[in-house]
């Protein structure tokens, strides 16, 4: 039995599952309307954890922590996919949850998510369950299986940022892939011929209310994502209008509350396909904090306290560059990269999480480019890329 949803105003207080930069940006956008925060992350030093009102320190599945949170605020989310969906089950006994944890199950889990696909009849990369050694041996023997070579071998859970894949063009590195991953739950899928990424954030408010916001153009750097850029005409209309309208119903299948991100790939004959969904805001969603007038975050705010959702609007074509942890440790003596020089090209806007460690591929921070037309923003991140020593786009 979940608790009964009331709206809450300004001035009540909301927690959050995990303590990253998600968790941080959140923590920002609820304290300037007001509201009082609670982050619960292990880490003392999470990002989220510096700048919230209260932090508790323990692991997400630790009730006495758990009950410290739902005793100390009126609603919770979660800013990690990774944390487990029990956590959230626990919480939402005493106080109102968003998203719910059986949609949080579904996302963290390759296989219910690609079976919510099916039922939400959007289409989907070819692909098979391989829970054990004797479906390994299925798809080997199965000319079904077969064709899915070349493809990817993803653990069912916890993969991120391009971890827990393994890239398999023939059986032999299938079965070697798959006790590489440790015998685990995992899902094989065709590799595919991709044009373009892209993914579309929808949020779901408790009255059913669906509002989203513009679509995305995503550039991954070894499994990364590195640019976003999004402006009218970045994607095909009738692309962006099936995207969108799929976005909404695998939201509205879930009954979800809150920010939902949509992943999807247009292949080379211009058909688009869903890779996965993140039950919360996203990487690719960044740039909405300066290019909209609500930002992810603000709209998972307005879900979880059933505050109204309007329609975001962009005011300002946006490029997005992720600030991974190479651009310190390729400068000089660890030092910072040059930021001062990058400010003084206008239109930028820097966001540096407070991570106290710069390694390799590690989220550092990003910087939004906003300007008044599309060339120019592009134009301009290239030139900022330049200053980082990130690759030109
Ligand atoms: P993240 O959490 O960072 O979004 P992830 O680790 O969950 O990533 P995916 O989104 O499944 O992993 O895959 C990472 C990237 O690998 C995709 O963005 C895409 O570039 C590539 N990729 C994944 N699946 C396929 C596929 N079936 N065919 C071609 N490329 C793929
Ligand atoms: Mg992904």
């Amino acid at each position: 039995m979940s608790v009964v949803f009331k709206p809450l105003a300004p001035g009540a207080t909301l927690g959050v599952l995990g303590g990253g930069q998600l968790g941080r940006m959140w923590v920002h956008a609820a304290q300037s309307m007001g509201f009082q925060t609670v982050v619960l992350d292990p880490d003392p030093q999470s990002p989220a954890g510096l700048v919230s009102h209260q932090h508790i320190q323990t692991d997400y599945l630790d009730s006495a922590g758990l009950q410290q949170m739902a005793a100390a605020c009126q609603a919770a989310t979660t800013e990690f996919e990774n944390v487990p969906a029990d956590a959230l089950a626990q919480l939402s006994k005493t106080i109102q949850v968003a998203p719910n944890a059986h949609a949080v199950a579904v996302a963290q889990d390759r296989r219910l998510e690609k079976a919510h696909f099916v039922t939400c009849r959007v289409p989907v990369a070819p692909f098979a369950v391989i829970d054990s050694q004797e479906d390994l041996d299925a798809v080997l023997n199965q000319r079904a299986g077969i064709s899915l070579l070349p493809g990817i071998l993803k653990t069912a859970r916890m993969g991120y940022d391009g971890k827990g894949q393994v890239r398999v063009r023939n059986p032999h590195e299938l079965v070697d892939a798959y006790k590489q991953l440790g015998g685990v739950a995992c899902v094989l899928e065709k590799m595919l011929p991709l044009k373009a990424e892209y993914s579309v954030i929808v949020a779901r408010g408790h009255d059913g209310a669906m509002v989203h916001l513009p679509i995305q153009h995503n550039v991954h750097r070894d499994g990364i994502l590195a640019m976003t850029q999004v402006w009218s005409g970045i994607c095909d209309r009738a692309l962006e209008t099936q995207a969108i309208d799929a976005a909404k119903s695998i939201a509205q299948e879930l009954q979800y509350i809150g920010v939902l991100c949509v992943e999807f790939f247009v292949l080379q004959d211009n058909t688009l396909v869903v890779n996965e969904i993140a039950p919360r805001p996203h990487n690719s969603g960044h740039y909405s904090l300066d290019a909209c007038d609500v930002s992810q975050f603000g709209l998972q705010l307005r879900c979880m306290a059933g505050l109204p959702l309007n329609q975001p609007r962009q005011h300002s074509p946006a490029v997005m560059l992720n600030l991974l942890g190479d651009i310190w440790s390729a400068d000089k003596l660890g030092s910072d990269p040059n930021f001062p020089e990058v400010l003084k090209l206008s239109g930028t806007h820097l966001h540096l999480y407070g991570k106290g460690e710069a390694r390799k591929g590690r989220k550092m921070g990003h910087l939004t480019i906003t300007a008044s037309t599309a060339d120019q923003a592009f134009a301009t991140a290239n030139q900022a890329a330049g200053i980082l020593g990130i690759a030109a786009f």
